[in-house]
């Protein structure tokens, strides 16, 4: 089968379109998906950099959201058969550890994430648990049902479990050109929230304005902490939704007002921070780490895109054989939606 590889870690020039042997089942409960299509994610990046302790055996397969048809089943596995068209949850966990029990599985003593410790999705077949498959819903494409899973499954964990927003809520997200920012703002005014977005490109921006945000700010231009004190009347945003990092830090908590919620699932201009402690417990803000999410978190978003209240923006999407160029426009930041890989349309 022909698959995306790196043949080292050290940055994505290692990567390369190569023919491997088709995987096998490894578990009665795993299911051999036939991929139709990929997508990228800033994690994809982190893997091809080299992630502290991590320790794949090359050449590795990459990608961690995908898209397909059910190619083989385990004996194990009654719910699904070949040909159904199913979508990836990329996070593998135990089932049976005290994190996983407690629906936890984004904490679970032995997470694996597709791509990351695991062979991707960014090959012709690859084999995964069946419960970590659902059914693509019925107008979904391929290549939507492959953009959608990651950011929308990390979004909706990072607003709903961990930040818990609720109806007439201010929320601030910033960098509204990467997935996990397109599927907060979403979230969020389904949840009823008023929506603040920002964005270092107007057509970036253009985005936040079609899938109705209420307050645009480019924040080359804008003084992003006074314009949220501005249409917040002074109070400040209840929650800021960061994964930009360094660069963000100190306005998300200028712009955070007293009682409010920091989230964060990233930290993409780096990861190294600062702050008054005295500021923290003066102002009562929590701060809050979310990564990927559960199964039932899953379902959830699977039955809102059903619905059709959640769907992924796609930037672009390449052939095969052009996917270290998605690759490259990513690390470039010039993306606006998701990135996706067509495997074998
Ligand atoms: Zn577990």
């Amino acid at each position: 089968m022909k698959a995306l590889t790196l043949a080292a870690t050290g940055g994505i020039e290692h990567l390369r379109v190569q023919e491997l042997p088709q995987p096998s089942l490894q578990s009665p409960t795993d299911v051999i998906v036939r991929v139709q299509a990929a997508a990228l994610n800033r994690l994809d990046l982190f893997v091809a950099t080299g992630l502290p302790g991590s320790s794949l055996s090359f050449p590795h397969i990459v990608g961690s959201d995908g898209a397909g048809v059910v190619h083989e089943t385990g004996a194990g596995v009654s719910q699904l058969r070949p040909g159904d068209r199913v979508m990836i949850n990329p996070t593998i966990s135990c089932g049976s550890c005290p994190a996983c029990a407690d629906e936890e599985d984004s904490l679970c003593s032995s997470l694996r994430v597709l791509g990351e410790h695991r062979s991707g999705t960014v090959a012709e077949y690859v084999v995964v648990p069946a419960r970590n498959l659902a059914t693509v819903p019925a107008r979904m494409s391929p290549a939507q049902a492959a953009a959608f899973s990651l950011a929308t499954l990390t979004a909706w964990r990072m607003l709903t479990t961990r930040a818990r927003v609720v109806a007439g809520e201010t929320v601030l997200i910033w960098g509204i050109g990467g997935g996990v920012a397109i599927a907060a703002l979403q979230i969020a005014r389904l949840l009823g929230a008023r929506t603040i977005v920002t964005s270092g490109a107007d057509e970036k921006l253009e985005i936040g304005r079609r899938l109705g945000a209420d307050l645009l700010l480019n924040h080359q231009k804008a003084d992003v902490r006074a314009e949220v004190r501005k249409y917040t009347e002074g109070l400040g945003a209840d929650v800021v939704v960061d994964s930009i990092g360094e660069r963000t830090w100190t306005d998300s908590l200028r712009s955070l007002r007293r009682g409010g919620r920091m989230v964060i699932c990233g930290a993409t201009t780096g990861p190294m921070v600062s702050m008054d402690l005295r500021r923290l417990f003066w102002h009562g803000w929590s701060i809050l780490g979310s990564t990927l999410g559960n199964h039932r978190e899953y379902g959830e978003i699977v039955a809102h895109a059903a619905e059709g209240r959640l769907w992924p923006v796609i930037d672009r999407i390449v052939p095969l054989h052009q996917a270290p160029a998605a690759y490259e426009r990513l690390l470039r930041g010039e993306q606006a939606g998701k990135l996706v890989i067509e495997v074998a349309p």
